[in-house]
Formats: structure tokens, sequence, C-alpha cells
């Protein structure tokens, strides 16, 4: 029993507390205490909510073009209205600052203004008189129930990337969200019930393995939406395709910022300082590790010291620019990373374990931290740390530091910083990365690109949103046709052949 509130699935167009007994633990991270808890569903709460998203869809498959495009805009309206309440959510649960917070919401709106688009984007094409009086058509239609599995770093932006686009194509949605902050799928939910989407055609079931197998099993989910850590993407990946879905599993990176002697080292300081420790370095495009040539390492390492003097961590609520760690468990494994720094040579430049923060002293807590000199061979730098600890990495030029990214099991995103035009073209042909930045260090795509990496940070060929993001959450029907008319007939048993 428990006085806290519980947060319950959302199946068929309401809230729903399935049959399943286990429960998870929803943290305040900034006060390291549990304000809620959150269901975790049984397989028979992920049937029922197939069920309901498989009726839907004979609905929504039918409903016509113009009546999406209208349910999609009045979402977007409410959305970009209401998106205040939502930042206060994302920041109660993950513990990102409340700017952050808006700026995933904004990255997320994007896409659903794309799927705004929908009317033009389901254009199929035609090829007329491909024979005597034989046309061509093909159609994208929609797959059927669709399943999304998603990380904690991104709640609300990651599903946005994937289920505007599959319910503007006429598929249904089942979002099973991260357990550690489960609230925004559930905001969202009532948003498309006020934007008037039919009951079913987006549900929520949240919890763990037991309900990511049961959408991995279950013979109704067409296709798999995934974003997460490498392991679990592999698995996702695996065991959806063995099943015969579509999938497209999104996995971990370690990402790396080339810095050439020619950089705008000021540029340079602030966007490492930007991208390695914004969102407390959880995100999947975070800089991880600052690759940079001798000759300017020194002059660099010092530009970046002094702007994270400058860095205030504490709750997100009040004005910081850094928040804390999803969990308690997490916060200790960053910060074991600074020990084995330390044992593996490294020399550790800014330590944030044990900052004063603007917070609470029970919140889950690692300040900014600058670690120089990282031996390659260290897990430091060969493992996905996921927190504020920046690494600094010294090579000799261009292609030691190209050399080093190219043999990283990650091809999320990198950035290179010069001001040579050849260097950087040269770059962007050589390094085996799916997102690269030129001078910009965290090149996640718009809305209207596709967003995806290589390597084990992609399992699957299917980039997410975008042009990929709709082929994924279509597939296409070609359609031959040939009106009888009194010249046609006769019987011949031949392959067709054009005339
Ligand atoms: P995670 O892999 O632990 O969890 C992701 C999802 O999988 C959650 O919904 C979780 O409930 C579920 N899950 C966890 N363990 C499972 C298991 N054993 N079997 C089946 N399902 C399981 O990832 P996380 O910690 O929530 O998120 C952080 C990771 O996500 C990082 O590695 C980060 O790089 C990655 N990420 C990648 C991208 C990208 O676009 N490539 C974007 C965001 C996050």
């Amino acid at each position: 029993m428990t006085d806290l509130p519980i947060l319950d699935h959302w199946i068929g167009g309401a809230a729903n507390p399935g049959t399943g007994t286990r429960l998870g633990d929803v943290y305040n991270p900034a006060l390291g205490t549990v304000q809620k808890h959150v269901r975790f569903a049984s397989a028979a709460d992920v049937d029922t909510a197939v069920s309901a998203a498989k009726k839907a869809y004979e609905e929504w498959s039918e409903t016509s073009l113009t009546r999406r495009t209208a349910v999609l805009f009045a979402f977007r309206e409410l959305l970009n209205a209401r998106k205040g309440e939502l930042a206060e959510i994302l920041t109660a649960e993950h513990g990102k600052v409340l700017s952050d917070a808006a700026g995933e919401i904004a990255r997320g709106l994007e896409v659903v203004e794309f799927a705004c688009g929908l009317s033009h984007l389901l254009k199929g094409t035609v090829s007329e008189q491909v024979s005597n009086g034989v046309d061509v058509t093909t159609l994208k239609q929609p797959l059927g129930v669709v399943g999304i599995i998603s990380p904690f770093n991104f709640p609300a932006m990651v599903p946005m990337w994937f289920f505007p686009i599959a319910i503007a194509a006429g598929n249904t949605v089942i979002i099973k969200p991260s357990e550690k902050d489960p609230t925004a799928s559930n905001w969202i939910a009532e948003l498309w019930a006020e934007a008037g989407l039919p009951d079913g055609v987006y549900n929520v079931v949240h919890g763990d393995k037991e309900a990511v197998d049961a959408l991995l099993d279950n013979p109704d989910v067409a296709s798999i939406s995934f974003v997460g850590s490498t392991p679990i993407a592999r698995y996702v990946y695996e065991r959806g395709t063995a099943a015969g879905k579509r999938v497209q599993a999104l996995g971990g990176a370690k990402n790396h910022m080339l810095v050439l002697p020619d950089a705008d080292l000021d540029l340079v300081a602030d966007s490492a300082v930007n991208a390695g420790f914004g969102s407390a370095g959880e995100r999947c495009m975070a800089i991880s590790v600052v690759l940079a040539v001798d000759s300017v390492a020194d002059t660099l390492i010092s530009k970046i010291t002094s702007r994270m003097a400058t860095l205030k961590t504490g709750d997100g609520t009040r004005g910081t620019d850094m928040g804390p760690l999803i969990t308690g468990a997490h916060r200790d494994k960053v910060a074991s990373y600074v020990d084995v720094a330390a044992a593996d040579g490294a020399e550790v430049v800014v330590d944030g374990r044990g900052i004063e923060v603007d917070g609470d002293p029970n919140g889950f807590w690692v300040g900014p931290t600058l670690v120089d000199r990282v031996p390659t061979t260290s897990t430091v730098y060969t493992e996905e740390i996921f927190g504020p600890v920046l690494s600094v990495v010294r090579v000799s030029g261009y292609e030691e530091g190209l050399e080093l990214i190219n043999s990283g099991q990650f091809g999320n995103g990198t950035a290179i910083f010069t001001n040579d035009g050849g260097a950087a073209r040269r770059f962007q042909r050589e390094v085996q990365v799916g997102m690269v930045g030129v001078n910009v260090p965290i090149p996640v795509p718009v809305a209207y690109h596709s967003f995806g990496g290589w390597k084990a940070s992609l399992f699957g060929d299917a980039k997410a949103y975008g042009p990929a993001g709709l082929d994924f959450f279509t597939r296409e029907k070609a359609v031959t046709t040939r009106w009888l008319d009194p010249s046609h007939g006769g019987i011949n048993l031949g392959f067709p052949q054009n005339s």
C-alpha cells in the first residue's frame, strides 16, 4: 500500500489500472525522494492495449486526410499553448532545467508540425500509360498497430520523434515510456483526446522488460521504434525482427568533437561546455570527448575550465544551468568513472563530486567534471558515461583524431571545429558517423531531415522522423491497372511484355 499517487496506463481513451501487481518508483531527482508510483503492465495489460489499438485502427486508417490533418493541427495548437505545463512535468521527474525542458518540447513540436503536412507527405506516385492502356500507381498505406519504447532522457521529445508521423499516416500507437519519468506520456494522451483524436489511437502502457517483451511478441504489433542503450537496442532489434516486425532501434553513443588548431577556441569552449554539460550530459548527442590537437589543448582547457566555474548546478526550477542525474544509482555510476580516470592515469582537472548545489542535499548531484589526458584504453574513454564528465584526449592532428572516432563502437554524432573548409569537407566525407556537425556541437537534424546514427548507435536501417520516419510508418503498394476496352481480350499464357 502507498499514500503516493499512482500513475495508470492509458488504454482506449481512458486511464486504466490494468491487472499487473508491480509498481515502480518515480523520483524527483532534485530532492532524492519518491514522488509517485507507476504501474507496471503485465503481458495481459499490453495485449489489452494492443486490442484497443487494433480496434481503433479500423476507423482511424479510414479517416479522411482532411479530418486527420485537423486533429494534428488541433494537437499542435494545444501543445504549443500548454508547453509550460509539460516542461514542469519534465523537470520534476527527469531533473533537467526548465529552459532545457522547453527546448526538448520545441524539438518535438517540430515533428508534430512536419506531420501536419500529412496530406502532401502521403501522396503516392502515378506512371501513366506504362503499356497500352496500363497505368501504375504507388500508394502509401499504414502498417497497423505500432509500438514505441522510449528512454528516460527525453520523455517528451523521443516519443514525439515517432507518434506524430505514425498517427498522421493512419496507424494506431502503443507507447511504453521510460518507467523513470512516465507522466509526460499520459499528459500527452489527455491532450490528444482534447484535440479530437478518437479513443484507442494513442495508448500508453507503463512498465519494464515484461511490457517490452509483450509488445515484441504480440503478433498484432506491426513495428517497433525503440530508443535506449545499445545492449537493449540490440536485444529489441533481434527479438522484434525474429517475430517478423519492422524494427528501428536507436542505441547509445560516445560523441567526439575534433578541434583543429585553426578553430575559434572561444566558440569551441562555449560549445564543449554547452554540449558536454547540458542536461547533465544525459543526452545521446552530448559531446563526451574533446579531441584537442596538442598545440591548442592547454589554451582550450583553460577556456573550458573558466566557463565551467560559472555554471550553477541545482534544482532545475530555480534558474540553474544544470540539474541532477536521474537516479541515485546512476549518480554513483557516473561518479565512479572519476576514480577510474585517476586510476588509469588521467588528470582530473575539475572534480564535480561533492559540489555545493542550489537545492536539496539529497538530490542526485554530480557537478561538471573535466578529465584531461584520458588514455584511450580506459573505460572512461571506451564506455558511454551518460553524465557530466567531459574527457579530453590530446591528438597530433586530423588523422589521429579521425582514426579514433572511426575506430569506436558507436557512430551517433560528432563535430569538427575548424575554419578550414577543406578539412571540414574531408571530415564530413571520411567520418563513420551518422550525424555530423561543422562548428555545430550537437548536430540533431531538423524535423524534415532524419535522425539516426551508424554502427552500434542504430540497429536496422530506418532513421527516425523526417522522410525516413514517413517511410518507416507506411508501406508502399504498387497497383497496375488496365480498364477493359473492346480491343483487348484473348488468351495468351506468355509473360506480359510492354508494348
Ligand atoms: P535503457 O536502455 O535502460 O531503457 C530504454 C527503454 O528500454 C526503457 O523504456 C526501458 O524500460 C526499457 N528496458 C530497459 N531494460 C530493458 C530490458 N532488459 N528489456 C527490455 N526493455 C528494457 O535506456 P535509458 O537508460 O532509459 O536511456 C539512456 C540510453 O538511451 C543511453 O544509452 C542513450 O545514449 C540512449 N539514447 C539514445 C538515443 C539515440 O537517438 N540514439 C536517444 C536518447 C537516448
